[in-house]
């Protein structure tokens, strides 16, 4: 991440959050990636050969996508090369359909590997893909003032969804 700090109070949610997994929990990503039962309530955007891209619950910024490969790896270099080049056109993907359905200015993107780089879910590598905007006013200021977070997610899941809809693999 880059540049001020984003406005995004939520993440204070996550700072308290009881519900993030404990260290022998199941896999986050693992338990998601491999049920496409409730694709809405885990935020999952669209599922893809060996990757999927859903919303960041905590999200830096409006738009704040993750792409991730189906496999439970912590590097890159542990990705077997077609699932590596899976995930890479995966991402390629989402930020065509990102900038089509949000029109951002800019994008930041990356990697954290490993806890000591910021990594959350350090065990299960993950792209950020987070838009930007000049001087990062919301591209929905107005309703994000007055809603809560899972409204807010679900609003911007349904904005996004279509856009991924016809790319999907699975469907
Ligand atoms: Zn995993």
């Amino acid at each position: 991440m880059t540049g001020r700090t984003i406005w995004a109070p939520w993440r204070m949610a996550y700072i308290t959050d009881d519900r993030r997994p404990a260290a022998n929990d199941e896999c986050l990503f693992c338990r998601i990636g491999n049920k496409s039962a409730d694709d809405r309530a885990n935020l999952v955007l669209g599922r893809f050969d060996h990757a999927f891209v859903m919303l960041n619950r905590y999200p830096y910024s409006s738009g704040h996508l993750m792409v991730v490969p189906r496999a439970h790896v912590d590097r890159p270099e542990a990705l077997a090369e077609p699932e590596y080049i899976a995930l890479m056109l995966t991402f390629r993907l989402a930020v065509s359909r990102l900038q089509a359905a949000l029109s951002p200015q800019g994008m930041n993107t990356g990697i954290n590997l490993g806890r000591a780089a910021g990594a959350g879910i350090a065990d299960h590598l993950h792209i950020h893909l987070v838009p930007r905007w000049e001087g990062d006013h919301n591209f929905m200021p107005v309703i994000a003032d007055t809603m809560v977070m899972p409204q807010y997610l679900n609003e911007l899941y349904d904005i996004l969804w279509p856009y991924f809809k016809l790319e999907r693999t699975d469907s």
